[in-house]
């Protein structure tokens, strides 16, 4: 009889005691306790450990000690910015910022610039022909009657024509959810011919953004390596019914890049494809009219810097130096480390902005040659600006 309660008792004291593991605290005390017991001393506070931590509260300080840690504090050589953007609200001295960074011309994709009218206004506000104002497409016209791809036509034509623009902006939104008449409008759609057409007929160079990081479109969960980020900006997400796939945004983009030989493309952000380089390649091989550039994709490319710098070599005069956004030395000296340096594991992003994902970059060490290509020569060969031109604004 005592032997069964015997047993019975420690069936249900083990179970307890399982029970009790289950939970961190009581498993870090009961370690803690007994290490001390056995005169192994433990640093551990147990109050302060816990294994569940918000994302945005963990920022582990890498250990590594690199040998060489500083980022250049200047290009090797001058940068003409591709892809910049002067945001609203802000009050700077553009020039005096574009000096400080060794960057004598600059792109505006001007997205909201979309008639004569509005490009005089921020020419007004930014007369320094050095800032060269890339306009956007008038879907304003979507809402009117008669045949609004043509006049959106005519409204870039007045542009190209009347204030010599040299390029346009084309935002993610073509193909991933601008409508018209309820349909979402594709990228290849043989409508917007007329656009293509202004574009030829000016030389315009068509800077265009489709799609998003392929995870921007798988489910924001525990699986997505961008989870952090998504969780912070959900309007990014764009999985699910009701929006196209990645690849099918790629395939509609493709079509028309082969469809318009005539008309010379920058796939913005590496194209989307700084994660897949097989993609790239067979991209830039397939089609000469197309060019890639690198705003804020350093993150990705930095995570396979062997086959990216063997990449950046091969298709040396097909890539643009940008960095989306205005002057920002922080944000930009970490472009620099990256193209020119051979260190390892260091951040992609200043500590004023987030992180994409948890990981960090490894830099490229590009010989000069390439430098120079993708610092300046390319967008200067590209829109036809001489390298006089450029260097009288450098001294
Ligand atoms: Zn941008």
């Amino acid at each position: 009889m005592t032997l069964k309660k015997a047993l019975i008792g420690a069936f249900v004291l083990s179970w307890l005691l399982l029970l009790a593991w289950a939970f961190q605290d009581v498993r870090v005390f009961v370690r803690v306790h007994i290490a001390h017991f056995l005169g192994w001393h433990s640093g551990v506070v147990p109050e302060q450990t816990s294994e569940a931590i918000a994302l945005h509260e963990f920022q582990p300080r890498a250990q590594l000690i690199r040998e060489s840690t500083d980022n250049p504090q200047k290009p090797a050589f001058p940068v003409f910015e591709f892809h910049g953007h002067i945001f609203p609200g802000y009050e700077g001295n553009l020039t005096r910022e574009m000096d400080d960074l060794h960057n004598p011309m600059f792109v505006d994709l001007a997205l909201r610039t979309t008639t004569v009218e509005k490009f005089d206004k921020l020419r007004e506000k930014y007369p320094d022909p050095r800032v060269l104002i890339f306009p956007g497409l008038n879907y304003d016209r979507l809402k009117e009657d008669g045949d609004p791809f043509q006049k959106m036509a005519a409204d870039l034509e007045a542009l190209a024509r009347d204030r010599g623009v040299k390029g346009i902006k084309l935002w993610k939104d073509l193909g991933l959810f601008r409508e018209y008449e309820g349909e979402i409008i594709p990228i290849d759609d043989p409508r917007l011919d007329p656009v293509w057409d202004v574009c030829v007929k000016y030389d315009l160079v068509v800077g265009i953004h489709t799609a998003d990081p392929p995870a921007f479109f798988d489910p924001t969960d525990h699986e997505n390596e961008r989870f952090q980020e998504l969780a912070r900006r959900p309007e990014w997400s764009f999985f699910g019914e009701g929006f196209p796939s990645f690849r099918e945004l790629l395939a509609q983009r493709d079509r028309l890049f082969k469809r318009r030989r005539d008309v010379k493309f920058v796939a913005l952000h590496f194209g989307e494809l700084a994660h897949d380089l097989g993609a790239a390649r067979k991209l830039l091989e397939e089609n000469p009219n197309v060019w890639l550039d690198t705003a804020q994709r350093i993150d990705e490319l930095g995570r396979h810097p062997r086959a990216v710098a063997r990449f950046f070599n091969d298709f040396q005069d097909r890539i643009l130096y940008g960095t989306d956004g205005l002057p920002d030395r922080a944000k930009i000296e970490i472009y620099w480390r990256f193209f020119e340096t051979d260190d390892d594991y260091f951040d992609y992003h200043p500590e004023h902005k987030p992180r994409k994902g948890f990981w960090k970059i490894h830099g490229l060490d590009l010989p000069d040659s390439v430098l120079k290509k993708l610092y300046y020569q390319n967008a200067l060969k590209l829109l036809n600006i001489s390298e006089a031109e450029f260097f009288r604004y450098y001294e």
